[in-house]
């Protein structure tokens, strides 16, 4: 497989859907859910290639094997860099940002000549990845978030509906034009070339999230990198080996499961997930946890969107929650491995998506 990468860029307002309405006002997602490029691609496809719309798998939710095409979650880039979901077990100071050290109740940090000595706290959220490698937290801006009122409007004029009335007006909650997301999809090199003349097209014709008919998703794709996945996983296996454990942290929100039981926690059921997909891809290596258990786990919402029926929301799913963190030791090439494919069930739609950082957190 390869790795394509690029910018999505909005070409108007947003609005990304996350199910939930909250009376008459809609939320939006701050990201793009890999569930929404795949509906975009396969409502694409369907219509327009579909040879390709059957030979690529992106039916397929829960066998690696048979996936063509791999959709990840796009998250916000800030002045070109990436943004992640910030581990739930770390702190950071209020006043400064300053990574505190596990274990500390005050930021040790040196603000003008003097200790800062505040308190920390948790943030849960999307935050620039650079936050990691410089110890402080640093979080999205420059993003315009606005809402919009809309007011229905019927045959016979513009007087105010009642006010359970399908008719009365919603706020529409949006990402503004001109934002920038990272996006990163796995696709079989045959059919490399064919998805991305999709997706160049899908944007602008179909666009993607909700409210489309009223001028809401237009998006530009630009394609920058590709990347031979077998390539990108020996170079970030180099990385990743070495003594020491890793905090593995979940990127998105993960579906585990036993049977129709859905698992919010590790425990034995993720490390044999874990270990599924690095079997379906031929690869040896494992991971375990540390000891003692180190893990902090928050609840997420995983949506179910069946291609089959219409792409319609099959199911609604409670999981392991982005953010949610445990401690891992293992080879290096499986935690490369689960880094690039995920771990879980819909890791096709952006679920399961991981990363590991060996910093001292
Ligand atoms: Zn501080």
């Amino acid at each position: 497989m390869i790795q394509l990468e690029g910018t999505i860029t909005a070409l108007s307002p947003l609005h990304l859907g996350s199910g939930r309405s909250k009376g008459t006002f809609i939320p939006t997602l701050p990201y793009i859910p890999g569930r929404t490029l795949r509906g975009m691609a396969g409502y694409y496809l369907f219509k327009n290639d579909r040879e390709l719309f059957n030979d690529i798998g992106i039916d397929e939710e829960n066998d690696i094997s048979k996936m063509g095409i791999i959709f990840k979650n796009s998250y916000p880039v800030n002045n070109d860099k990436r943004s992640v979901f910030s581990p739930s077990s770390v702190e950071w100071c209020k006043k400064c940002g300053n990574l505190l050290k596990k274990g500390e109740t005050e930021c040790d940090a040196i603000v003008d000549g003097m200790p800062c000595l505040n308190e920390g706290k948790k943030f849960s959220g999307l935050m620039d990845f650079d936050s990691h490698v410089n110890k402080k937290l640093s979080t999205i801006s420059g993003h315009f978030i606005s809402i919009e009122t809309k007011c229905p409007i019927t045959r016979n004029g513009h007087t105010s509906m009642p006010e359970n009335s399908a008719l009365s007006p919603y706020h529409v909650e949006s990402i503004g034009s001109g934002a920038k997301f990272r996006f990163r999809l796995l696709v079989k090199d045959e059919f490399a070339d064919r998805i991305k003349e999709a997706f160049d097209r899908a944007g602008i014709f179909y666009g993607i999230g909700g409210f489309r008919s009223r001028g809401y998703g237009n998006v530009k794709f630009e394609f920058k990198e590709s990347h031979d996945v077998e390539a990108l996983i020996e170079k970030r296996a180099g990385v990743l080996s070495g003594a020491g454990s890793k905090l593995l942290v979940a990127n998105s929100d993960m579906v585990i499961r036993e049977g129709d039981y859905s698992i919010v926690g590790f425990d034995e059921h993720f490390l044999e997930y874990a270990q599924s997909t690095l079997e379906s891809l031929g690869k040896n290596g494992i991971i375990k946890y540390s000891e003692p258990v180190e893990a902090k786990v928050s609840e997420g919402t995983a949506r179910g969107w069946s291609l089959k029926q219409k792409n319609s929301l099959s199911e609604i799913i409670r999981c392991i929650g982005a953010g949610s963190c445990v401690r891992i030791s293992g080879d290096g090439e499986a935690m490369a491995v689960l880094e690039t494919f995920g771990i879980g069930e819909m890791i096709n739609c952006g679920y399961g998506d991981v990363y590991f950082t060996g910093d001292a957190v």
